[in-house]
């Protein structure tokens, strides 16, 4: 498999016929429990379902091969992969977020990890100078989200991991740099190529791609590093030792959804781009956001670090935090729902779903461009939006 293409590796990954029956499709293990040879050992590799079961394991090499890392480990959801990585900071340690990161991570930090004594700062990690200014002799991780959710900020994550690298020489103790890319699926933004330590994912989005499994991954660097350098060693004892693991099915699902990833997102990227581009020049809208426009304040950035612009985008209205709820509720080919990644597309008045108190501006929609024939989509918003432009 070695010199195929991404789009290649995604069809073929883990879809070797099955020794015992030539099944092209790769069987649904759900054995928790594995035979033992006469002298004791495992001669196929698996003991315990925990551990680590064929199906998970199938999945597991695919994600990592298509990311480009040399191992990795799926969770039960995008959070407990996000978790693991947070939990496996030694403990008094320090971590660095963005500002605008995925709520249920924000949430996640303030009601369990701050309590469990993780020290956390928030920064806006689009300003390199705040990053490095956040940085403490007890720093131990720098956790980068790009683009960020909802308003799709893009942080430089080369720069991010030199800020890293300088703060272990200057306080002798390592410094991890995880990225959370769940709204950039290989091949959009291959960040090992940047020198980060771990990559995460929530297959919830788009690595299953169809609105229908929970799931995450943690990805582990190409090569690994001296001693406690290495998070990848700590991130998987937390996964095999708590067992937050994806079952079996959902891993079956997941890897089932990398066939056609590269169709997928290579639709929802070119519809993602007509969408911006309409939105950009209607009258109710004040503001898009998105890293493919020109006028985009991280364009550069995004132009030099993603093969692709993505599928994420928002919006905000002219009209306020009503005109935005109004064009919500007039669209008929869009979902009013939360989550993203899936073929079909969503829209969400972000502010309501989030739990107060945080950044999000109220007129602001977001968005998650699906497959669907990007007229119809067109029509829909144009007709939504249209009682806002003459208002
Ligand atoms: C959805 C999401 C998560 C969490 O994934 P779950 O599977 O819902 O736990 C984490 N990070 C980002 C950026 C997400 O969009």
């Amino acid at each position: 498999m070695s010199g195929w293409r991404p789009e290649t590796l995604a069809v073929h990954l883990g879809l070797e016929p099955d020794p015992a029956t030539g099944a092209l499709v790769p069987p649904l293990h759900l054995a928790t429990t594995f035979e033992r040879a006469a002298d004791g050992g495992y001669p196929r590799g698996y003991v315990y379902a925990r551990e680590s079961n064929p199906t998970r394991h199938a999945f597991e090499v695919a994600m990592a091969t298509l990311e480009g890392g040399r191992a990795a480990a799926a969770f039960a959801s995008g959070s407990a992969a996000a978790a693991a990585v947070l939990r496996a900071v030694p403990g008094g340690g320090h971590a660095i977020v963005p500002d605008d990161m995925y709520h249920g991570l924000r949430t996640l930090l303030t009601r369990v990890l701050v309590p469990a004594g993780l020290r956390v700062t928030a920064v806006d990690m689009t300003d390199l100078a705040a990053v490095r200014a956040a940085v403490r002799p007890d720093t131990r991780l720098l956790w980068v989200e790009t683009p960020s959710n909802p308003l799709l900020k893009v942080t430089d994550i080369a720069s991010v991991v030199a800020v890293a690298r300088e703060a272990e020489a200057a306080h002798g103790a390592p410094v991890w740099v995880a990225v959370d890319a769940t709204w950039t699926p290989p091949p959009w933004q291959p960040a090992f190529g940047h020198g980060v330590d771990l990559v995460v994912h929530a297959t919830t989005k788009y690595l299953s791609g169809h609105s229908d499994v929970l799931g995450g991954v943690v990805v582990a660097a190409p090569a690994a590093r001296e001693g406690d350098a290495d998070a990848w060693t700590r991130v998987r004892d937390v996964h095999r030792l708590e067992g937050g693991v994806a079952g079996p099915f959902d891993a079956w699902l997941a890897l089932r959804g990398l066939r056609t990833l590269a169709v997928r997102l290579a639709v929802q990227a070119d519809n993602a781009a007509t969408l911006a581009a309409f939105l950009v020049a209607h009258p109710a809208v004040a503001e898009v956001r998105y890293p493919g426009l020109p006028g985009h304040p991280n364009h550069e950035v995004a132009a030099r670090q993603m093969r692709s612009f993505g599928a994420m985008l928002s919006f905000r209205l002219r009209g306020g935090e009503a005109a935005a709820r109004a064009v919500a509720g007039r669209v008929r080919l869009f979902t009013r729902a939360t989550s993203l990644g899936g073929v079909e597309s969503l829209i969400e008045h972000r502010a309501s779903v989030e739990p107060p108190g945080g950044t999000t501006p109220t007129d602001l929609l977001r968005v998650s461009v699906g497959i669907e024939h990007v007229d119809d989509l067109l029509d829909d918003l144009e007709r939504a939006l249209a009682p806002e432009a003459v208002a």
